[in-house]
């Protein structure tokens, strides 16, 4: 028998399942672990509330769980309740599926001010996320500076922008819902340090900017290149291309909206100002040098904003006694393997970039590497032992029959036309379980 356990019940994490089961069979017990009572990380508090399709690829890792081989192991903190080590003295392969829940760091004068978020932050409180349920945010503001140009960047600009409407369908918290309802945005800024043809913006999301109700994209034709030199682009980068310059509005403001949402490119965050809290960003004008990295040329420029959300990456937390590549904000390893017998997958492994469905095939290689490494397996004790050690440290860990109650009642609690109402306390999350 081999015993793995995973730690991060997110996409590498039930990928990584759904491979062990198929590459082994019967001859495997897989144990996910996960620090939240609720399963599917990302697909629960990353991915945007207003993108159900995305979010119901959890029905295939339900699936997985539906054979006694892969068990879902809630409300365990690894670190605190058990430890990577003891979890290695456990089972044959340990992999980290831990994602990179925390922000890169905005590293300028100002970022502590009241009012500069990061998106992890963000995004955790209108996805209800327990950990930043009681964010905030300063929805008074009229206008918010988006800093980067990637896909969550995206995402927060696009759920700043909604009307109530626009949201039915979505399971966007209540506290979320509530707030935005009473926003007074006008104008939102994205803030990109290079130009269109460097964006991080994949065209369907882009192409979701030019339809919003009452918000516009605006960009400034002077900033493109010239439409030939789109050729060179690949074809997705070039479709988002293509969307961002048929957000040029006509001369006569025949699109007004009410609100804006401005591609401000070759625009370096440098500063940020206020007394107490944010009202202004401190803009330094960029342009490329001969490998497109952004280079500051000096001129400088305020923008007056409310808000500030910096939407620039993320970083995979570091465990002690796990090594650790602190410039790229991931576990050192090579092709997921870390140390004997500990592995890690997604963005533990790779860093915070591809979509969710790049976790499988990442999920797949790992566990030929564990296959490799293990052979046959050996006789650790595995789930046995874990139970063992729960019991003598009173640690009542939350399963997947438990997780479907939560789930249940959810539902039940849901708003009309949404598809549930999420707990954001975990002890309701426990007591819906009870
Ligand atoms: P991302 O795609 O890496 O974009 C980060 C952005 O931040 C880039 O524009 C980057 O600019 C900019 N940036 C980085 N450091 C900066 C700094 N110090 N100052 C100013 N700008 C800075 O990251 P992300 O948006 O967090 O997305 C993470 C991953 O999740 C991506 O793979 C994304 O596609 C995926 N995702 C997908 C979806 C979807 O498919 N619907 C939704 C959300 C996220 P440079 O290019 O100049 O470095």
């Amino acid at each position: 028998m081999r015993h793995i356990a995973i730690i991060g019940s997110g996409p590498a994490g039930y990928y990584s399942a759904e491979a062990a089961q198929k590459k082994f069979g019967d001859d495997v017990a897989v144990d996910i672990i996960d620090r939240l009572p609720v399963p599917f990380g990302l697909i629960r508090t990353g991915v945007a509330p207003d993108h159900q399709s995305i979010k119901a690829v959890s029905r295939r890792y339900e699936k997985t769980n539906l054979g006694d081989n892969v068990r879902f192991v809630g409300n365990v903190t690894v670190g605190e309740d058990v430890s990577v080590g003891e979890l290695q003295e456990l089972y044959d392969a340990v992999v980290l599926a831990t994602g990179a829940p925390n922000d890169r760091v905005l590293d300028i004068p100002g970022s502590d001010l009241k009012g500069v978020i990061g998106s992890a932050a963000f995004v955790g409180w209108y996805n209800g996320h327990p950990d930043f349920k009681d964010l905030d945010p300063p929805l008074d503001a009229r206008s918010v500076a988006v800093i980067g140009n990637g896909n969550v960047a995206l995402d927060v600009a696009r759920i700043l922008a909604k009307t109530e409407d626009e949201f039915a369908g979505s399971d966007i918290v209540g506290h979320a819902l509530d707030g935005l309802k009473q926003s007074k945005v006008e104008k939102i800024t994205f803030l990109g340090r290079r130009g269109p043809h460097q964006i991080a913006m994949t065209p369907k999301e882009l192409g979701e900017l030019g339809q919003l109700e009452r918000a516009i994209p605006v960009v400034d034709a002077e900033d493109f290149p010239d439409l030939g030199d789109d050729a060179m682009l690949e074809p997705g980068m070039r479709k988002s291309v293509t969307h961002l310059r048929n957000f040029q509005i006509d001369e006569d403001g025949a699109q007004h909206k009410p609100i804006e949402i401005v591609f401000d490119f070759f625009a370096m965050p440098v500063e940020i100002r206020g007394d107490g809290k944010v009202e202004k960003l401190i803009v330094e004008r960029t342009e490329l040098d001969k490998d497109l990295r952004s280079i500051g040329t000096g001129e400088r420029y305020e923008l007056d904003c409310q808000m500030v959300i910096s939407c620039i990456g993320y970083r995979t937390p570091p465990i002690e006694g796990v090594p650790y590549e602190h410039g790229r904000g991931r576990f050192a390893n090579t092709d997921g393997r870390i140390l004997p017998g500990l592995y890690c997958v997604g963005w533990a492994r790779r860093g915070p970039s591809g979509t969710i469905g790049t976790n499988k095939p990442d999920g797949f290689a790992i566990v030929d590497i564990i296959a490799e490494d293990i052979g046959s397996g050996s006789n650790k004790e595995g789930r046995k032992g874990l139970d063992r050690l729960f019991d003598a440290r009173d640690v009542k860990a939350v399963t997947f029959r438990d997780w479907k109650k939560i789930e249940e009642a959810e539902i039940a609690r849901a708003r009309d036309g949404s598809p549930r109402e999420k707990f954001t306390d975990i002890a309701d999350m426990i007591a819906a379980r009870d």
